[in-house]
């Protein structure tokens, strides 16, 4: 996908020498297995075996951080290389959502693990990423040996998204909501991979570059996820959600396919960072408040005079527009973490998730955006539930 081509340097929260030969830390550990079967059955998600990885079967030497204690010396192309990637990519995104969480997270594990495995190469799961409790593992795309999946940002955010929001919402319920439970895990693990990927000024630069900073559009941003259906095989499945509404998804409820039924939920909580972050470019005094009333996901693509007026704007001053986005970034992050951590213990419907973004937005930002939250949710069908504290 483009915008993801080039290796980016990761800096993580960690002390020089904190992270030992592996990579490996108190919590995460690669483990660089070779010719491994998959954990779990790709059809059914059902356990062959689980972590940890037993001490004698085959796998790679752990990798060693150079002298100051870094992982930057790796080249690229290198399964010593895909190790450091994927153990920086898991960690960092722990690290962004554990800043809006406010705490540390307690990573699910098996009985007699230790650490939380990342694997990152696993040929026989084709193309395919996977997880289950302990662990994360990746295949490649196109099964192509030269685009491993561990090296993908978006894919192991995604994958690591599926753990945060186990720890933070708690386990799937049982019964009818189930479904909705899961549907909403798949679209929160897309936002999770969502904000960690904004963080990087690389990602933010190309995708104002490409979209003239007008977010109401089809950029790499509204198309995160796009590239993933693990359950239903391949992970390039595009399930776009760009106008989504639930009624639009029924039959997927009754195939049981819940990736694609989160798709109005992504689609709804995408519009709402891109109108904090239109709000943030008006109090800059970037754009009007009329050019921003203008510009919604309805004139999108009609109205290229309205495009044009947003690309003069950013040309003027590309970089205020990039702080915007990170501003509204850490906004949207802080609202989405605040509801989920409502949203415990499940089931994590829709409406539910929808009312507790309204509520931490009372919280944190004295309602400024609950309008907006209610109408992108309304507009996709779903109605925020709301319950006055
Ligand atoms: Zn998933």
């Amino acid at each position: 996908m483009r915008g993801f081509e080039l290796p980016r340097l990761v800096r993580l929260a960690a002390p020089p020498g904190a992270i030992a030969a592996g990579p490996r830390d108190g919590r995460l550990q690669v483990v660089d297995a070779l010719h491994k079967a998959p954990y779990r059955r790709l059809a059914t998600g059902e356990y062959l075996w689980r972590p940890p990885y037993p001490r004698g079967e085959p796998r790679r030497r752990p990798v060693r951080p150079n002298a100051q204690g870094h992982f930057d010396h790796l080249r690229p192309g290198t399964p010593a290389f895909s190790a450091a990637a994927t153990f920086a990519a898991a960690a960092c995104v722990l690290d962004i959502w554990e800043h809006y969480l406010g705490r540390r997270l307690r990573l699910r594990l098996n009985p007699r693990q230790r650490r939380f495995e990342l694997i990152p190469r696993v040929p026989r799961l084709g193309d395919n990423a996977y997880s289950g409790v302990g662990y994360v593992e990746f295949g490649f795309a196109d099964a192509d040996p030269r685009q491993p999946y561990c090296e993908n940002l978006d894919v192991v955010a995604h994958e690591v998204g599926h753990h945060i929001l186990r720890a933070v919402i708690g386990r799937t319920p049982a019964g009818e909501a189930a479904f909705e439970h899961q549907a909403h895990v798949e679209a929160a693990a897309d936002l999770v991979s969502l904000v960690a990927v904004l963080h990087f000024d690389r990602v933010v630069a190309h995708l104002l570059e490409q979209t003239r900073g007008k977010l109401h559009s089809r950029n790499v941003a509204s198309r995160i996820g796009e590239f993933r259906s693990e359950w239903s095989g391949r992970l390039e499945a595009r399930t776009a959600f760009h106008d989504k509404r639930l009624a639009d998804v029924a039959r997927a409820r009754r195939k049981g396919d819940f990736h694609t039924y989160g798709r109005p939920f992504l689609g709804a909580a995408y519009e709402v960072l891109v109108e904090i972050y239109e709000s943030h470019l008006v109090r800059r005094e970037l754009i009007s408040s009329r050019l921003a009333r203008r510009s919604s996901r309805a004139t999108a693509r009609s109205r290229r005079a309205l495009r044009r007026e947003f690309g003069g704007r950013y040309r003027l001053n590309p970089d205020g527009f990039a702080d915007a986005l990170r501003h509204a970034t850490a906004d949207f992050a802080r609202l989405l973490a605040l509801a989920w951590q409502r949203t415990r213990p499940g089931p994590a419907t829709f409406a539910r998730v929808a009312g507790n973004l309204v509520a931490a937005d009372r919280r944190l930002a004295g309602g400024r955006y609950g309008r907006v939250i209610r109408r992108a949710f309304a507009q996709r069908g779903i109605a925020a539930r709301s319950r006055r504290p």
